[in-house]
């Protein structure tokens, strides 16, 4: 059992502007997973170079530059495209609705599946706990969240929250390499955190050489992540909200970011 579970291949590289592909390939079953679809062409041509088919494409949710490669990953071969039930009708191609608790098998393992509203309505995040993986698409990035098109702070509040239960040592993969300019908003607001400095140092290097940030850890974010941070008195202290609820802390965090 154990070799089996350590013989995930997880290829990630960064496609579109900014979004992520993140193929994961089991070389015992040959089962083989795409987090999303944002651009079918560059998947179904790292898939050919490893001869790897595509049997399961997870869905976090219906924005186009997660969904759009959909037709031209399902045309060949008999793939899973399992997306949130919450975001059906907005997402073509679906053959199997899921929302939270719900789990189903990939390669042996269990993934479960997160709801985590905030950025959408019905955002899933796809667990694996056999692995210590998680596909946080664009509810959590790397010192940051996702923009509250559709829902509230409360919710994306709730959802981060959610995440930061998961084990410390839970790899995150995220749907952008928006690490940077998050590095340059949570200094501004975490000024005396030195767990975050040397983490924009680290940052900046790795984007000089082009390479990703990411995978992060839920450890690392909850130590340096300003909006998983909204209870921390130098964060309060920096915006003059020492007397504030998580929630306000949390919105106004939110708020700042937008207009950074
Ligand atoms: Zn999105
Ligand atoms: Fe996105």
């Amino acid at each position: 059992m154990e070799a089996l579970l350590t013989s995930l291949i997880i290829e990630q590289f960064i496609c579109r502007s900014d979004n992520f592909c993140v193929i994961l390939h089991d070389p015992m079953t040959g089962e083989t997973a795409s987090i999303d679809a944002p651009d079918g062409e560059r998947i179904a041509a790292r898939l050919d170079s490893g001869n790897w088919s595509l049997t399961h494409l997870l869905i976090t949710h219906h924005h186009p530059d997660h969904v759009e490669g959909i037709p031209a990953l399902t045309k060949k071969g008999s793939v899973e495209v399992i997306g949130p039930a919450a975001e059906a009708g907005k997402i073509n191609g679906l053959t199997r609705t899921v929302g939270d608790g719900d789990s189903f098998d990939f390669a042996g393992r269990t993934v479960k599946v997160i709801s985590t509203p905030g950025h959408t309505a019905g955002h899933i995040c796809f667990y694996i706990p056999d692995e210590q993986l998680l596909f946080a698409a664009d509810t959590l990035f790397a010192l940051g969240c996702g923009r509250l098109f559709e829902g509230s702070p409360e919710d994306m509040l709730t959802s981060l929250r959610k995440l930061g239960t998961l084990p410390d040592a839970t790899r995150v993969y995220c749907g952008h390499e928006y690490t940077k300019a998050n590095a340059a908003f949570a200094v501004t607001v975490d000024p005396d955190n030195s767990t975050l400095a040397d983490r924009v140092k680290e940052i900046d290097e790795l984007r000089e050489k082009g390479l990703a940030t990411l995978p992060t850890t839920i450890g690392f974010e909850k130590r340096t992540n300003p909006f998983m941070r909204a209870d921390d008195p130098g964060i309060r202290k920096a915006l003059g909200l020492e007397d504030a609820t998580d929630l306000e802390v949390f919105t106004a965090l939110r708020a700042a970011k937008d207009k950074f």
